[in-house]
């Protein structure tokens, strides 16, 4: 017998089952914890915590406030470089979602970016709850340098993590095609990927069933 393809994979991972069980828990409650600028002022972790990074403008805001089928979780466009805070949210008992600020914008002010990055490095490194950080790259530019960056903190602080391809809707199948092969073949080499790719649209809805079903099994096993 043939070896399943990948997408046949997938539907053995995200069952029928599965999925509603994630299209139920993310129309349930979502509520909004507290934003975190200093690392004392963390909420007491649930069992699942889950965070969301990526390049300022990747669509961070607009996907998370898809994925939980409401316009104002999260601030889309908020100032870049400006909120440097960790902004947690519950859903439903075990889930905890983490929207982390958009980095690689230059124009930061320095000493910030520097208070941040050691929040960023001693939350990565001490929350035995952060089960996943979703890497959000946009699907027309591929890995930036800044991701790549965002990618040797997480290998080096062994936190699993798993790319988003977002705005999928912005560019042909082919070009798509191609960006999916060259992440692959990316993290393919890095100690602490996810080799499953999501790819997303907030506008058209891609991938978001897919992705809100990763987070309950991750929360299932929690
Ligand atoms: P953030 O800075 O990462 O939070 O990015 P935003 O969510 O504010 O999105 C940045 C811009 O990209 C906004 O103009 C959004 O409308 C647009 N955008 C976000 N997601 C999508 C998408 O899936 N498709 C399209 N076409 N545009 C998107």
């Amino acid at each position: 017998m043939a070896e399943p393809t990948f997408e046949e994979k997938l539907e053995d991972i995200f069952t029928p089952e599965v999925l509603e069980r994630a299209r139920k828990l993310f129309a349930g409650e979502i509520t909004f914890l507290r934003g975190v600028p200093r690392l004392q002022d963390l909420p007491e972790a649930m069992p699942c915590e889950v965070a969301f990074a990526g390049r300022s403008n990747v669509g961070k805001s607009s996907l998370l406030n898809a994925l939980g089928g409401r316009k104002n979780l999260a601030r889309t466009s908020s100032t870049p470089g400006r909120t440097r805070e960790l902004n947690f949210f519950a859903v439903g008992e075990k889930l905890c979602l983490v929207d982390m600020p958009g980095y690689g914008y230059a124009k930061a002010d320095k000493a910030l970016v520097e208070g941040w990055q050691t929040l960023l490095k001693n939350y990565l490194r001490g929350r035995r709850e952060l089960k996943r950080v979703f890497v959000l790259v946009d699907s027309r530019h591929g890995l930036k340098s800044a991701d790549l960056e965002m990618m040797d903190l997480l290998d080096g602080s062994a936190v699993n993590y798993q790319i988003v391809l977002t705005k999928a809707d912005k560019i042909k199948p082919s070009a798509l095609t191609k960006v999916i092969d060259s992440v692959k073949a990316a993290i393919s080499k890095r100690a602490a990927a996810h080799p499953r790719l999501h790819v997303t649209s907030s506008e058209r809805g891609d991938g978001l069933a897919e992705l809100r079903a990763e987070m309950v099994l991750l929360s299932d096993l929690a």
